[in-house]
């Protein structure tokens, strides 16, 4: 018998689950693309994203993934035979440096494990001994390992060792569920793409750039014109936002989405996503109280908000995902990068996605659910998972004047 007929749920790290609301705004005819309202949400846009990274300078939107935002942010700012010096926190920011490579940078890499955030002293180190660099390359949130590094830091320990080079960030996984700061942090580049903690189906990304990474663009001999920022963000004619026809429908999804941001409140956004999670990781604790289940990331420090990279050992990981995908219509991520995909260890990890348009019942299903899937499996694991994420939402929202919140217990 299966019990998964019903609303499935994705809960993968992107694409993210869609408000209906947003799905409800691209449902309509084919508007014009020369004149009317398309063209004032287009500019609307552009302070609303700006917003969502804390920034207040520029923002290039491509049709395009996530890939697509890597390659403008190099095309934009490196040469063939600059130097980068990527810091590798899991399989993402090794992506984005073979691209690098492919497009004739030469990378240096400081390697963090699959475990560990970027730590400041070893980027110190490497900046020690070289610092002739155009860019360091990091990861705000590498979605394989689910590690959260301190961007404003890498500036830091940049600013220390005098190095100019441009701090490029991948917000990808985290715009819009952690908390990021493109002027405080002193970012000169940021891309990230619409269908991650952006709730917009896949197909839009934006390279967020600063005056330096401008004037290294203007500095290149040439740049290749489908991803020149330039006009995309200073356009004489409507079609230049884009280089070409604008993609209509995923703009309405994107003005709702952000309107629904903007709602909310940026704040809470990203104190909704921490407690969403902390509920998710007081559940794993549980689990792993009497059994293999262990989070990747053991600081909750340096968790991301919006993935988790969970640990279960071979085959149990692959098990459980398949249950819960069959049994139940709720769909795990997979491990990445964790294990070679032809090694049997390969098995042995899954990751819960809980970025963007996620509230309170759907991860206490999410936890419910895994919970249950354990059980059929055999998978041996602790007690009281439920009713530690179920602590954790209510210690967060109780009515303060009545004190609620202190008398929970379990
Ligand atoms: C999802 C993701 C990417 C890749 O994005 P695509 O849209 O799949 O090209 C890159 N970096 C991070 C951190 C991501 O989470």
């Amino acid at each position: 018998m299966s019990l998964n007929q019903g609303r499935s749920y994705l809960a993968i790290p992107g694409p993210s689950v869609m408000p209906d609301a947003v799905l409800q705004a691209m449902h309509r005819p084919s508007p014009n693309i020369y004149a009317g309202d398309l063209i004032d949400l287009t500019h609307s846009l552009i302070p609303d994203l700006l917003h969502v990274a804390r920034s207040t300078q520029n923002v290039a939107i491509y049709i395009a993934n996530g890939h697509g935002a890597w390659e403008a942010a190099l095309a934009n700012t490196v040469a063939p035979g600059e130097r980068i010096l990527l810091l590798a926190t899991g399989n993402f920011g090794h992506g984005w440096a073979d691209m690098a490579e492919r497009l004739g940078a030469v990378v240096d890499r400081v390697e963090f494990g699959k475990r560990s955030p970027i730590e400041m002293q070893a980027v110190a180190d490497a900046l020690a001994k070289r610092k002739d660099y155009k860019a360091v390359m990091a990861v705000h949130v590498d979605t394989a390992t689910s590690a959260k590094s301190d961007i404003a830091a890498v500036r830091k320990v940049m600013d220390d060792a005098g190095c100019d080079a441009l701090l490029y960030a991948d917000c990808i996984a985290s715009l819009g569920c952690d908390d990021f700061r493109f002027d405080d942090w002193g970012v000169d580049v940021m891309v990230t793409a619409c269908q991650k903690g952006l709730m917009t189906p896949p197909g839009m990304a934006f390279v967020y750039f600063g005056d330096r990474a401008a004037a290294a663009r203007q500095a290149l001999p040439q740049v290749s014109p489908y991803w020149d920022w330039a006009p995309r963000v200073d356009p004489d004619m409507y079609f230049q936002y884009f280089c070409g026809t604008a993609p209509t429908h995923h703009l309405y999804g994107l003005r709702v989405a952000l309107d629904m941001i903007k709602a909310e409140g940026l704040d809470q956004v990203f104190a909704r996503h921490e407690t969403l999670a902390r509920a998710i990781w007081a559940a794993s604790d549980a689990w792993g109280q009497g059994g293999p289940l262990e989070l990747n990331i053991a600081d909750p420090a340096h968790r991301s908000h919006a993935v988790t990279g969970v640990r279960i050992g071979a085959p149990l990981g692959t098990q459980l995902r398949d249950w819960c995908e069959h049994q139940a219509g709720l769909t795990l991520g997979i491990g990445l990068g964790m294990a070679p995909p032809d090694d049997p260890a390969w098995h042995g990890f899954f990751r819960f996605g809980h970025m963007g348009h996620v509230n309170a019942q759907m991860i206490m299903g999410l936890v419910g659910t895994v919970d249950a899937g354990l059980k059929a499996c055999g998978i041996p694991h602790g007690p009281g998972a439920a009713e530690a994420a179920a602590g954790i939402i209510a210690n967060a929202t109780a009515p303060q004047t009545t004190g609620a919140g202190t008398q929970i217990t379990g």
